[in-house]
């Protein structure tokens, strides 16, 4: 591979899979167990806030019992390593690329660890539970407060930003992600119709494969490392 200038990084649920955390379209997956319109909608979080807070209370206590594994500690040796242009992607709310050392970040799919408030527009860091009668500590509203979470019919955040790093990396590389929800599913083609490089890393073949110059199928912990080396030295 021709060594890249500037790298855009995609990564989804299928990355901290080997942590613990549960992926979403898998069999088995969270969309198996709960329906997607009663936690992961702005509609669901209306008609019963209390089961919305419920099901991210439990997901962020959940995050206390996981850690990165070897394909996020890789990516973050790369952001550190490669000299050039460089942005991490994720979808995943987790924290599992900034407890590895990856910096230069972007959660588009918002964080479980933080909180919205929908009257003053603060965003806080939001370790512990909330509920349907907890306190905006800036505005001191009860009741506004969200998990900073996009849902599904919301605008994924800081979209401008990966639009123009994507117009620009010649190298665009989708980790652990399905390909099946929009905008993200669609990046692989804005990176191609800019010139750049791209490259598949997933357990199976993901809904975009075919999209993708080259591709490789495993687990993410031994294909992302190895992925990682080969590009560092320059293969
Ligand atoms: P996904 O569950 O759709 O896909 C995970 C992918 O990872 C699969 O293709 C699977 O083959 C792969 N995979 C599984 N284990 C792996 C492993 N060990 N190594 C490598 N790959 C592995 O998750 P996604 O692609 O991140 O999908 C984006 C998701 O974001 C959507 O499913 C959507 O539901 C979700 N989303 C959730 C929220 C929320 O929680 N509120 C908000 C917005 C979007």
């Amino acid at each position: 591979m021709k060594r890249p200038s500037s790298i855009v990084i995609l990564t989804g649920a299928g990355i901290s899979a080997e942590s613990g955390v549960d992926t979403f379209r898998d069999a088995g997956g969270i969309w198996s167990k709960v329906d997607y319109r009663d936690v992961a909608t702005p509609q669901g979080f209306a008609r019963n806030p209390r089961l919305v807070h419920d099901f991210y209370n439990q997901r962020r206590r959940g995050m206390a019992g996981v850690a990165p594994n070897a394909a996020h500690v890789a990516l973050a040796r790369l952001e550190h390593a490669f000299s050039g242009a460089f942005l991490l992607v994720t979808q995943n709310i987790d924290d599992l690329h900034e407890r590895a050392g990856s910096s230069r970040l972007i959660h588009m799919h918002g964080e479980i660890g933080q909180a919205l408030c929908s009257n003053c527009g603060n965003r806080l860091h939001w370790p512990g539970d909330m509920d349907v009668d907890t306190l905006c500590p800036a505005c001191h509203s009860m009741g506004t407060l969200r998990p900073d979470v996009v849902w599904f019919g919301e605008m994924p955040y800081h979209l401008g930003r990966i639009e123009r790093a994507l117009e620009a990396c010649d190298l665009f590389v989708s980790i652990g992600t399905s390909g099946s929800v929009y905008p993200a599913a669609g990046f692989v083609e804005e990176a191609r119709r800019h010139g750049a490089h791209t490259v598949e890393l997933n357990l199976e073949p993901s809904d975009g494969f075919s999209l993708f110059a080259e591709a490789e199928h495993g687990k993410a912990t031994e294909i992302v490392p190895a992925f990682v080396e080969r590009l560092l030295a320059g293969e």
